[in-house]
Formats: structure tokens, C-alpha cells, sequence
């Protein structure tokens, strides 16, 4: 039976401990919220259907327009006064009993591919997963007082994470039993176990920390690593002929001048690069595999067009451009005129700042068939975060 993925991302709480005077889940750091670095993880595991955020009511805005970057529908619920009861709000949504929901607190925003298609595949399996680690620490009872009552056996002793995840009928009634007792448990996972329901744990390796306190904050803020991890870069270069009888279009403008560039398209060399940068930098492979120049579909194509599909394509696998650098390697024309309309036009066709785009013109000296006027040269190195 094929199952459908629900995933329930909680943040609808306000963050006290984090000491952030706001909702620590909606606190940029280095221009991301722990909410985006959170979706941003989800969205990479495609076998998860739909995603549910929680939030508050006056927070609802902020948190749809955060969501709705990483998945196109998301639903939005507005929580309750406990995380319990944001879970119980989220479980009511969903209409389909046999789907597998992943729970997930939004401030574990680290959170791992693996662990999430681990917790997946143990429910599909097993009926549920739980994530957790089983403790490095010595773990001691302590009493009022603040003396050691027991030393007790770390090797039986799971301090659980999450996802945690379920199959929604068993999920739900274990709320509904809880609401019922007037019984609140610090996880969902508690929540079964008192029904005498067995929980399988899923052991987390990698950083699953969750954004507590105000220092985990600090260090966030310090941390460059994460966000480099997510850095791609690519660079294209191209050339095509000067001939005349053809019209010249360079950047998605149409340039007047005595010559045009020769191609099977529009042959437009300055996109032709941008669009090799950024397939380059998503490790897509080149123009000429997109658009075959054999192809008779792109004789005299609209380079625009063709770059706006490529930007389609990366944009859908989740990245992102920070930036965009471009020279242009040519005698004639002088570029200095159309080098604003030029800028405009690429920030418009890939939907990006123009303070994020700079171009640049050189000439060859004279040398070479650039420097002869008898072609023209462009490349382009274009930046890229995943989200
Ligand atoms: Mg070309």
C-alpha cells in the first residue's frame, strides 16, 4: 500500500528560553529563520506529500509566506496554547487515517535527509519511528535538594529528538485518550507508550540539535559551515560569429549594428553563458544538452525564453542565485549605452535584484578573431544556495 507523507512542522511556540524578545522560529540569522533552515531540509525529501505548519494567529502571515518558498500549498494551522495541542490542531487536518505524518519541532533546525527518510521508512515498516541517541552522559535521578538519588544504566537510556513518527489513526487516538485523561506528555511518542503501544526508536547521528537558548543562537550566528555547504557555483563561456544580415542580440536586447551574431538561435552569447553558469552550478550538465542546436524546435529560438526555462527548472530543484558576474569580450559596439538595459533585462527574465547582476565589456586589443570583429565572447559566474 502506497501511503501518503504528511509532515507536521511545529511553530506555533514562542521561543522564552531562546531570550530573542520575539518567536525564536521567525529570528533571521545571516538572513534565514530556523523555520526556512527547517522547510529547507523537508523539501529535499521528495516522497513527503504534504506539509503542515502550526503557528500563532498573529504570526499566521509571516509563517504562510515563509512556508509557501518551499512548498507551493502548504497548510497553515493555527496551534494552541501547548505543543500538544498544536499536534492534536495539525492531526485534525488531515482526512486520510492510513498516511504516515512526520512530527517535527521547527527549532530543530538541523535536521538531516537521512534521519527523515530513516523515521519514514521505520514507520512504513514498523508502524512508527521515534528519533533519538541513546546518551554519552552519565544520567543521574537528582532530588529537590539537589543530591544524586541513582546512577542509572545510559545504555537503556534514549533522549529522543525529533521527527517522530506515526500512522495517523494510531497518532490520533493516542491525543484523543491523552485529551480525554487530561494527560500531557512532553512528546508524542509518550503519548502512545502510555497506551501500552511499543514505540520503535530511530537512532540520530548527526547533528539534530534543537534552538533552545539564547546561546544556541550565538552560535548559529557564528557558524558559516552549514551555510557553505549549500553553495554552488558555476561558470559558461561562449562564442558565436560576427555576419552580416543578421540582427544582434546580446543580454535579450536587440542591439543595432551592422552585423548580427550567427547561431541556430537568436544566438545570443551573453545568455548563452548565464544559462551554462547556472545549469553548471546545479550540476545539469550544458545549453547543448538542454537545446539541441540538431533540434529544429530552436531555430532562431528566443535565448530569453530558453534561459527562463533553465531558471525554471534549478529554481523548482531549490536553488536560488545569490549572484550573477558577466563579461563581454568584444571590439564593437561600445557597450557602455545598453549596459543598463542589458542588467534590467537579465534581473527580469531570472526574477533576481539587479544589484545582484554586474556586467562587464573588454576588448581583445585588436588580437584574435574577437579582436578582428569577426566574433564575439561572453562568460558568466553565477553563485547559488541551495534553500
Ligand atoms: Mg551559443
Amino acid at each position: 500500500m502506497k501511503r501518503t507523507i504528511y509532515a507536521v512542522i511545529l511553530a506555533a511556540g514562542s521561543g522564552v528560553r531562546a531570550r530573542q524578545g520575539m518567536n525564536k522560529m521567525l529570528k533571521e540569522v545571516k538572513g534565514e529563520t530556523p523555520l526556512d533552515m527547517t522547510l529547507s531540509r523537508f523539501r529535499r525529501v521528495d516522497r513527503i506529500d504534504r506539509v503542515i505548519v502550526t503557528c500563532k494567529e498573529d504570526e499566521k502571515e509571516e509563517i504562510t509566506s515563509i512556508a509557501k518558498m518551499y512548498y507551493p500549498d502548504p497548510m497553515i494551522v493555527i496551534g494552541g496554547p501547548t505543543r500538544q495541542e498544536s499536534v492534536y490542531n495539525a492531526l485534525k487536518v488531515i482526512d486520510d487515517m492510513e498516511a504516515v505524518v512526520l512530527i517535527h519541532d521547527g527549532a530543530r533546525s538541523f535536521v538531516s535527509e537521512n534521519l527523515i527518510n530513516d523515521c519514514i521508512d521505520t514507520t512504513l515498516e514498523y508502524g512508527n519511528g521515534v528519533a533519538g541517541h541513546i546518551s554519552t552522559d552519565t544520567v543521574k535521578r537528582v532530588n529537590e535538594s539537589g543530591h544524586f538519588i541513582e546512577t542509572l544504566n545510559r545504555d537503556e537510556i534514549c533522549l529522543t529528538e525529533t521527527p517522530q513518527s506515526f500512522i495517523v489513526k494510531d497518532i490520533l487516538k493516542a491525543h484523543e485518550q491523552a485529551r480525554k485523561d487530561g494527560y500531557t506528555g512532553t512528546d508524542d511518542a509518550s503519548l502512545l507508550e502510555r497506551l501500552g503501544i511499543p514505540v520503535r526508536m530511530v537512532v540520530s547521528q548527526e547533528n539534530n540539535k534543537k534552538l533552545t537558548f539564547k546561546k544556541d543562537f550565538d552560535e548559529l550566528e557564528c557558524s558559516d559551515i552549514d551555510l557553505l555547504n549549500r553553495i554552488r557555483v558555476g561558470q559558461g563561456y561562449d562564442l558565436h560569429l560576427l555576419k552580416e544580415g543578421r540582427r544582434l542580440v546580446i543580454g535579450g536586447i536587440e542591439i543595432p549594428f551592422e552585423k548580427g551574431l550567427l547561431g541556430h538561435s537568436d544566438a545570443d552569447v551573453l545568455l548563452h553563458a548565464i544559462t551554462d553558469a547556472i545549469l553548471g552550478a546545479a550540476g545539469l550538465g550544458d545549453i547543448g544538452g538542454h537545446f539541441p542546436d540538431t533540434d529544429e524546435k530552436y531555430r532562431d529560438a528566443d535565448s530569453a525564453l530558453l534561459l527562463s526555462q533553465v531558471k525554471d527548472e534549478v529554481y523548482k530543484k531549490g536553488y536560488r542565485i545569490i549572484n550573477l558576474d558577466m563579461t563581454l569580450f568584444l571590439e564593437k559596439p561600445k557597450m557602455r549605452d545598453y549596459r543598463e538595459r542589458i542588467v534590467d533585462r537579465i534581473a527580469d527574465i531570472l526574477e533576481i535584484d539587479k544589484k545582484t547582476i554586474n556586467l562587464k565589456a573588454k576588448t581583445m586589443e585588436g588580437t584574435g578573431a574577437i579582436g578582428k570583429g569577426e566574433a564575439i565572447g561572453a562568460s558568466a559566474t553565477c553563485l547559488m544556495r541551495m534553500i
